[in-house]
């Protein structure tokens, strides 16, 4: 456990050798919130922190339900009694875990096959199925008597809802994967193009009104305002280049979503997987938005433009 000051701190492991996932315990004044609670394996580091700090383990705030967030929930849920609070566009990610799978890993059953590896992946870090308590929405403020407080902000683009958490008495902004990671070997993934962008100009406008000392994410490490809107700056360039690889690769010939997800992701460098595949969609249905591209009676997707 790493103490990022004194009201809130941080437990950690690698997801691989260059991924970290953080989960962060926030100290009220006799009870605790944690954002998010990782996989199933941090349960004894969770529990360890919980007890270090001291104090009843009140509520998970959740940032969002993926797999990787709510792994550790049932456990925490079956040992402290605590609530569930998450936002509610997935929130039955958490209980109904056929649909977890189907819509977050398997939105293209022809392209992604039901196999046991796909299932492992989706499946192994997750304790068991519990309910949500309650559904978080923007302008929502848990207080404490000590002063900390957790206002939620909503976000979309990584997921289609998701909460970052504004401590106000350390001003602190706590978020999940609402900047996703960048530099990964595969695409982490967003479900819409447009939630993105608007909430990457969010956040930019939160730091420029808020008081914000430092930004906490789940899968990089602590950063100053000034190191987070550099953060900002390189997310938009990457939806960017996403954009204008998919643009490049329909310039050439229409294409079909397979083989423009395969020729996408080739061109980036990054794997084949699931995810990419349901990014290049949700660039495509923003290109269609956009009348850019169209699909045509073979199903394929054409570009209109320059
Ligand atoms: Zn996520």
């Amino acid at each position: 456990m790493k103490e990022i000051n004194p009201y809130i701190f941080e437990t950690s492991i690698k997801l691989t050798e260059t991924i970290p996932l953080n989960v962060y315990l926030v100290k009220g004044e006799k009870e605790l919130f944690l954002i998010d609670s990782g996989i199933k394996s941090m349960h004894r580091d969770l529990m360890d922190s919980i007890t270090k700090v001291g104090g009843k383990l009140k509520a998970i705030m959740h940032t969002h339900s993926h797999h990787d967030h709510i792994g550790g929930n049932a456990q925490l849920i079956e040992e402290t009694g605590c609530q569930i609070i998450a936002p509610q566009t997935h929130a039955h990610w958490h209980y109904d875990w056929d649909a977890h799978y189907s819509e977050f890993a398997r939105t293209f059953p022809d392209i992604f096959a039901d196999t046991a590896e796909l299932r492992e992946e989706v499946f192994s870090i997750m304790d068991a199925p519990h309910q949500v308590d309650h559904f978080c929405k923007e302008g929502d403020v848990y207080a404490s008597e000590n002063g900390v407080t957790l206002a939620c902000w909503m976000f979309s683009g990584h997921l289609l809802e998701e909460a970052g958490w504004y401590e106000s008495k350390t001003q602190t902004l706590i978020l999940g994967d609402v900047v996703t990671l960048l530099d990964a070997p595969f695409i982490h993934g967003h479900l819409t193009v447009q939630g993105y962008r608007d909430s990457l100009l969010k956040l930019e406008k939160f730091l420029d009104k808020k008081p914000v000392q430092q930004i906490l994410m789940a899968h990089f490490s602590p950063m100053s305002p000034v190191e987070f809107k550099a953060l900002i700056e390189r997310a938009t360039q990457y939806l960017d280049t996403i954009e204008r690889t998919i643009i490049n690769q329909l310039k050439k010939a229409p294409l079909d979503l397979k083989t423009l997800w395969q020729q996408t992701c080739d061109a980036l460098g990054k794997a084949r997987e699931f995810r990419s595949l349901s990014t290049v969609n949700a660039h495509i249905k923003d290109l269609q938005a956009k009348k850019k591209v169209s699909i045509n009676f073979e199903q394929k997707i054409e570009y209109h433009g320059p």
